[in-house]
């Protein structure tokens, strides 16, 4: 008799396997050969690619890439515009003088990145100067807040400023007429008030945003008592 050659091994065994299962129960199809699970998408994915992203201009003049960061399910997905200084020195969102009134403004209403909130940019780099991106930035830059969105389904989005609720709702309005009501954004409630360096200019916003917050907080004590009933 003559050798079993490589292949013809790889049949016989595939053969014997197929008989295997046969005697233990019954006839199967043999094991496909490719695995074929899906990729979960992760925000640790997201945030590796955001810090190799090249696909715009400002990564050519960042320091470090800000993916965002906060509770991984969230009550509130917070939007701002892009990173300052503070923010590109340190890769974490929020994080000079407007970063330290936010988490002011979130407390106020029971809201923290530790505890129930991610806070995100629509840009993911500084843009030089703190000049507003520009849209084909915010173009590039939009799948990955699309893919943070999809995976911290957050109850509502709070847009702060101008520059984050116009891109989101594809409008030129300005924010003093945006502010404080709520918008539909991919079926999640959009709510937008004032960025924090803005009521750093200037203090005579400060009791409008607080209102707003109210107003927040208010919808997001009916979402949850809706979705406990
Ligand atoms: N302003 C923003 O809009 N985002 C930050 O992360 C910091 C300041």
């Amino acid at each position: 008799m003559e050798p079993i050659r490589g292949e013809e091994k790889a049949l016989v065994l595939d053969f014997l396997n197929i008989a295997e299962d046969y005697l233990r129960d019954g006839y199967r199809m043999p094991h496909p050969r490719v695995d074929i699970h899906e990729t979960e998408d992760s925000l640790d994915t997201i945030a590796q690619e955001v810090h190799s992203c090249a696909s715009c201009i400002l990564a050519s003049t960042r320091n470090n890439a800000v993916a965002g960061e906060g509770h991984p399910q969230p009550l509130v997905l917070v939007v701002g515009e892009g990173p300052g200084s503070e923010e590109d020195k340190t890769g974490r969102p929020f994080v000079g003088p407007a970063g330290q009134l936010l988490d002011r403004m979130l407390a106020a209403i029971d809201l923290s990145r530790q505890t129930n909130c991610f806070i995100a940019n629509v840009v993911k780099c500084r843009p030089p100067n703190n000049r507003d991106p520009a849209p084909e930035e915010i173009t590039a830059c939009a799948p990955f807040l699309a893919r943070q969105l999809k995976i911290l389904r957050p109850l509502v989005i709070l847009t702060v400023g101008r520059v984050p609720t116009q891109a989101l709702l594809h409008t030129t309005e300005g924010i003093g007429r945006l502010r404080g009501r709520f918008f539909e954004y991919q079926g999640y409630p959009l709510f937008p008030t004032y960025h924090p360096s803005a009521l750093l200019r200037d203090p005579s916003l400060k009791r409008p945003a607080w209102e707003d917050l109210k107003i927040l907080r208010a919808k997001l004590d009916e979402l949850m008592e809706s979705q406990s009933s």
